[in-house]
């Protein structure tokens, strides 16, 4: 891949980092420490109130940002468009449209086939 194409999608991951970090706010800051540490202590009664809520959007952002991180540490060591799995080339338009994909789309396929076979 081109240089200047990394430098394009080094700078949708960063982006998109951006975005999740502004929207967690606080929660997302400071992800292994207790809810509320980082914030006002005045705050922690309705904080711990939100805990379960904000818990679950913590897990689900910072799977993806782990996910933005792995992808801009593939950009780094050049293998971001290889797949992980078969370590053929990932299609530009599979990456445009998800940049965090590590599988190509045949092996990606593949894994939700398996996936709805074990979960039927
Ligand atoms: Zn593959």
């Amino acid at each position: 891949m081109e240089e200047k194409e990394l430098e394009f999608f080094k700078g949708l991951l960063n982006n998109q980092m951006k975005e999740l970090l502004n929207q967690a706010g606080c929660s997302v800051a400071d992800m292994s420490e207790e809810a509320g540490t980082c914030c006002d202590p005045l705050d922690r009664a309705s904080l711990e109130i939100d805990r379960t809520f904000t818990l679950r959007i913590r897990d689900r952002e910072s799977r993806l940002i782990k996910k933005i991180k792995k992808a801009l540490e593939r950009i780094k060591d050049g293998t971001f468009c290889i797949c992980e799995r078969c370590g053929e080339k990932i299609s530009m338009k599979r990456l445009k449209a998800r940049p965090v994909a590590t599988l190509c789309i045949e092996c990606k396929t593949n894994e939700e086939s398996i996936e709805k076979v074990i979960g039927t």
